[in-house]
């Protein structure tokens, strides 16, 4: 069994060496920048379409975020701005195997968020709306009922709120996956290829300058994830963006406590397709302060206040790495996307002790089952804690996709339909006005609804 473990690693998605790809073509419909799960199935979604979008990333398909998060996907506790959006994702993950005919792990099991006390029950009554406006099955469960799915905790819980069409999926599988499904009707996907910068003719998008040449096109996706807000501000783009650091961790193969997801505090806990779990801590928001805090810290302050209680502030190398990293830099020489190809984070090894720790003392069940990798990654949000996805108002053909929060997997294949129709011209039923960038700039109220 340890055998299988170590061959199917999770960090197989970004440890092998980067390679430059064989050639770059001239031209292209349309350009994205980064293959995590947005980028990718946007992808798809074009190539289904007819639309054949040239993919450039730096380092791997989901070498950052979409490879290393827990795989939830949920439609649970949303901003309802989300809802229409993930609710068609849901429908993607459930008929995605069939349809590219390959293994993403996807599975339903529902999702449950438990209460410790009358207060977290009064909160999950007030989604309990949300979720009855959009047709959802959430229930609020009583303590008997949980008691009844969830096997061997040490927990009393006295309620939990409890979407059981909710699903999850493997995140080292689902965006490869999806990749090779575009790739098949016509997607060409670049890895190794930093994207440095876009060249304008008259105002508008005319080539993006890649490290191994440019590439015409009047049509680029920014999907870059944590460098967003840099590769925005490099081309005078105001884009409020932060990271917090995710440290995350998986078991080897063990009893069936839950077969779903469950959080509650002290833990984050899934049923991995393997038979093992995938595990992190309930409340813990890593932040090392940079300048970006700084700049963006007014338009953060709702957000930040949210989560006070959970984040972890420090001061590092990361401030001074983003300190002397220039505005902008000369298309024609390595750029910062190419000094690091991959964001690859350092576990916080303190945070990996209180995983174990609360994992021993909510699943005693669990308490002898080794951990057989552990890793981390930079979740990255915006003020509301929603993603930006519009055209760049000041660059006609240049558009975002990001801010997708921690909880953009699940949403990724419905965000990419959304923006393939963005992109295309085509009705995808999905609409995307509230995810305007110009909605921090305007005056509109910033309100986060949700935790990061
Ligand atoms: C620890 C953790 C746990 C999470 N848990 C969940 C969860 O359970 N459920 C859920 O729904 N979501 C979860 N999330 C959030 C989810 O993973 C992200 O929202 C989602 O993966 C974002 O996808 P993306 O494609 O926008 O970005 P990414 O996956 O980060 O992809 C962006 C890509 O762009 C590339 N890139 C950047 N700049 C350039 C450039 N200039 N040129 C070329 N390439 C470039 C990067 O290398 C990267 O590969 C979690 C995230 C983390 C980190």
């Amino acid at each position: 069994m340890s055998h299988n473990i170590a061959r199917d690693t999770v960090s197989q998605t970004w440890s092998k060496p980067v390679t430059a790809p064989e050639s770059t073509p001239e031209q292209a419909q349309v350009v994205i920048i980064g293959a995590g799960i947005v980028g990718i199935s946007t992808a798809w979604f074009l190539a289904k379409q007819g639309i054949k979008a040239v993919v450039c990333e730096k380092g791997h398909i989901a070498g950052e975020q979409s490879g290393r998060n827990w795989g939830w996907v949920r439609q649970q506790a949303r901003d309802p701005r989300e809802m229409p959006m993930i609710i068609e994702s849901l429908k993607i993950w459930r008929g995605l195997e069939v349809e590219i005919g390959e293994d993403v792990g996807f599975a339903g099991g529902g999702c449950l968020f438990t209460a410790r006390n009358d207060k977290d029950v009064e909160d999950f009554e007030a989604w309990l709306k949300v979720s009855r406006e959009f047709g959802l099955d959430t229930r609020i469960i009583s303590g008997k009922e949980l008691d009844a799915q969830v096997h061997g905790g040490s927990q009393r819980w006295p309620a939990a709120i409890f979407t059981a069409s909710d699903g999850r999926a493997e995140p080292h599988k689902a965006t490869p996956a999806i990749a090779r499904a575009a790739q098949r009707l016509g997607a060409t996907v670049l890895t190794g290829c930093a994207v440095r910068g876009i060249e304008t003719s008259s105002g508008r998008v005319s080539a993006v300058v890649t490290e191994h040449g440019s590439i015409r096109t009047s049509t680029v996706l920014c999907a870059a994830g944590a460098w967003s807000s840099m590769f925005c501000r490099s081309l005078g783009i105001s884009l409020p963006q932060l990271k917090v650091r995710g440290t995350v961790a998986r078991t080897a193969p063990a009893d069936v406590v839950l077969n779903g997801a469950l959080f509650d505090h002290k833990i984050g806990i899934r049923r991995r397709q393997d038979g093992g779990y995938t595990i992190a801590h309930g409340s813990v928001l890593d932040h090392g302060l940079t300048p970006s805090t700084l700049r963006y810290s007014l338009k953060f302050v709702k957000a930040l206040m949210s989560e006070f209680s959970v984040l972890r502030l420090s001061i590092g190398s990361e401030f001074f790495e983003e300190l002397r990293t220039p505005r902008r830099w000369p298309l024609d020489q390595p750029s910062p996307f190419e000094h690091k190809r991959v964001l690859d984070p350092e576990p916080n090894a303190k945070v990996l002790q209180e995983i174990r720790k609360n994992l021993d003392e909510t699943f005693p069940e669990l308490a002898g089952v080794e951990i057989v990798e552990s890793w981390a990654g930079m979740v990255e949000t915006t003020p509301d804690v929603v993603p930006v996805i519009c055209e760049a108002e000041s660059i006609p053909g240049f558009h975002i996709a990001t801010g997708f929060s921690g909880h953009g997997f699940g949403i990724g294949p419905g965000a990419g339909k959304a923006i393939a129709g963005m992109l295309g011209g085509t009705d995808s039923g999905i609409d995307l006005s509230e995810f305007r960038l110009s909605r921090f700039f305007d005056g509109t109220p910033i309100r986060p609804y949700t935790t990061i």
